[in-house]
């Protein structure tokens, strides 16, 4: 269904543009709730993976709610039509402004992590009369050595606060007349593809919520975060993650109290995979041991690569050349980092041929900027 680009659609467009299947990503949204509806179980799509707004239109067309890290992501959840109380609001670092925005539109929760980030929500909640539901994000502080996929649920890192030091939060917040506690929040990493990192998050739960409720607390939501990977390696093998697998874990494993229910922010594994980033050839360039196909998309497009040495599934999507050859792909910003694959095996690939970067929904787009003075990519959608 993915590999089916509407080339004639491609043809006159102005390149690089991102593409996104819309009907994949409905596809995705339904089998999320396929495997989420007959329990207690709430996704809120975390934005900062794609803030589009027919992206954010379908998602919450399909019901889903949202997880925001800035006032930006809140206002464009609103815009996009989600209601209030499908909001919830993270980040280490809420500036005022942002909090008050977040109170007057109402939402759902406030993730919070830190003591201070507490004080100052409770203060400016008091100025306007109301009362914040928030959470605590906790580091559960998984072991990192056995599990390398985790990067950001370990004790000493800026997110979140130390299980150490959660009963003294707790005790603290309950004095604070506009905080009311209703959650714990967790998040352990991301692309995360083996489920045995999520079965431990549950056993960690599962023990904190006993002190947790020792001490009389009795909260409502359980916020396991998100991270749950995608393949970029076989986007049309695995166009959709496995979810039931995913939510399995939480039926099985994790222990649930009266009324309570679980909050998933699941964000790449949602919109990655509808989403292409399709790019012309300027240049086929042959040196003496390399050849070098040069895109007219950079990593000003899609930094993933840039970045995190991330890699992209490569396509010549309009070559018709049985053979192969082997090409670097690069980009044409002045950075030695703005390339997207050494040594991809391709059909024989000439000027003006258009490839389509895979697996690009997630943290492309919204990460695109203007560096070199170019132009954003621009959007067009399967229907
Ligand atoms: C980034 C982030 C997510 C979404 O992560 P994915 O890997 O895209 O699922 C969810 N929760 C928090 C707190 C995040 O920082």
């Amino acid at each position: 269904m993915l590999n089916q680009f509407p080339l004639n659609r491609f043809a006159n467009e102005q390149t690089p543009f991102y593409y996104y299947d819309l009907e994949l990503l409905e596809a995705t949204l339904n089998n999320i709730k396929e495997y989420t509806n007959d329990y207690p179980f709430h996704v809120h799509y975390a934005v900062k993976a794609n803030a589009n707004d027919r992206i954010l239109r379908t998602i919450n067309a399909a019901g889903l709610g949202v997880d925001c890290v800035s006032g930006g992501e809140v206002a464009a959840s609103i815009n996009a039509g989600f209601e209030s109380n499908k909001i919830v609001f993270a980040g280490v670092g809420k500036t005022d402004r942002e909090i008050n925005l977040a109170l007057d539109a109402n939402i759902l929760c406030f993730n919070v992590e830190s003591i201070p980030e507490l004080e100052a929500i409770n203060e400016l909640a008091q100025q306007k009369g109301k009362i914040a539901d928030i959470a605590f994000r906790v580091n559960p502080n998984v072991d990192a050595h056995t599990h390398k996929y985790i990067t950001t649920g370990l004790s000493e890192n800026k997110f979140g606060i130390n299980l150490e030091q959660l009963a003294d939060v707790l005790l603290y917040a309950k004095q604070l007349k506009n905080i009311n506690v209703v959650g714990l929040h967790f998040h352990i990493g991301s692309q995360i593809t083996i489920l045995e990192p999520f079965k431990i998050l549950c056993e960690k739960i599962n023990e904190l919520q006993e002190k947790v409720r020792s001490m009389g607390f009795n909260l409502k939501i359980i916020n396991v975060g998100g991270g749950y990977g995608v393949d970029y390696d076989n986007p049309d093998e695995n166009p959709i993650p496995d979810f039931k697998a995913y939510f399995d874990v939480f039926k099985n494993n994790l222990k649930l109290y009266d009324n309570q229910e679980v909050h998933f922010e699941l964000g790449r594994a949602i919109v990655a995979q509808c989403g292409s980033l399709i790019t012309r050839v300027t240049y086929v360039k042959k040196g003496t041991a390399k050849q070098f196909i040069i895109t007219d998309a950079g990593m000003t497009d899609l930094i993933r690569p840039a970045l995190y040495q991330a890699h992209h599934k490569i396509e010549n999507i309009t070559s018709t050349e049985k053979d192969t050859e082997v090409y670097d792909v690069v980009g044409p910003i002045c950075e030695s980092s703005d390339c997207f694959g050494e040594n991809e095996v391709l059909p024989i690939t000439k000027r003006g041929d258009l490839l389509a970067l895979r697996t690009a929904g997630a943290y492309g787009e919204i990460m695109a900027s203007r560096y070199n003075l170019r132009a954003l990519p621009s959007i067009i959608y399967s229907k």
